[in-house]
């Protein structure tokens, strides 16, 4: 009787593996911007509502919206000109970007769909030599918010989330043990950690192309980088966190990127 109980058990946890996995690995879709196969369940339209209706609880974690008009204008038309000019122009989302008003925390950061937030305390660090805002810098910091954005990584990693959460249940289920639920989660935590990477490196590569292409001096990412390096012995910095690639590594690849974009764009 326990075998046979505990072989059913198993018959259900493998059948809500593979339905998991049929739904998570059949709902492809090609980026219509980047060209590029992804894994996503929501639609951009879904997207866009998500990330309006999370846009001013996400605001409020991080000082609320920054009263001071001239630098928001500032911020909006960077933010407009990069995606006018790019291949951000292609994609469906209507972008908006928002200055919070946290002096303390360097950070930068984008809600699928198109809401994009960058700190007082990050944007008063972007300066060239002479003191002034660079505008280069801050077109390199929403550059590559702009394409997490495009890339889809909100709704990927929110697609992978619901995939694991179901492969955890289904742990459960097989052996009726917690510890292999909670093993199932580390793994789930251990993915997400490696992609998280992997979409850092892929914003750094399309951010400088969006760069380029609005007419922005690409090399200053660079100089975002070592704010970031010089930052980072401080507050806890979510978009630049310790799971993330060091500003060395992204250095190199951003080098790459730049020489690689100019001679695709023929710059
Ligand atoms: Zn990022």
């Amino acid at each position: 009787m326990r075998r046979k109980r505990g072989g059913g058990s198993l018959i259900i946890a493998l059948a809500i593996v593979a339905f998991a996995a049929m739904r998570f690995f059949g709902s492809t879709s090609v980026n219509p911007v980047t060209g590029k196969t992804e894994r996503v369940s929501m639609s951009a339209e879904q997207e866009i509502a998500l990330g309006l209706q999370s846009r001013d609880q996400m605001a409020q974690q991080f000082g609320g919206l920054y009263p001071d008009r001239e630098t928001q204008l500032y911020i909006d038309q960077i933010g407009e000109r990069l995606v006018r000019m790019s291949d951000a122009a292609r994609s469906p989302y209507p972008f908006d970007f928002h200055v919070l008003n946290d002096p303390k925390t360097v950070n930068a950061f984008a809600l699928p769909g198109g809401q994009i937030f960058i700190t007082t305390a990050l944007l008063t660090r972007l300066r060239e030599a002479n003191g002034s805002i660079s505008e280069d810098q801050v077109a390199g910091v929403l550059g590559h918010e702009i394409a997490h954005v495009i890339e889809r990584h909100g709704a990927e990693r929110m697609a992978e989330q619901e995939f694991f959460q179901t492969l955890t249940g289904a742990a459960g289920v097989a052996t009726g043990n917690a510890s292999s639920q909670q093993m199932a989660q580390m793994v789930a935590n251990f993915v997400s950690m490696s992609y998280g990477r992997k979409d850092e490196l892929e914003s750094d590569d399309w951010g400088v192309k969006y760069m380029i292409q609005a007419g922005y001096d690409p090399s200053q990412m660079v100089k975002v980088m070592q704010v970031l390096k010089e930052a980072s012995g401080g507050t806890s910095q979510p978009e630049f966190s310790s799971t993330h690639p060091s500003p060395e590594n992204r250095i190199e690849q951003i080098n790459f990127s730049i020489q690689k974009w100019n001679s695709e764009l023929g710059r």
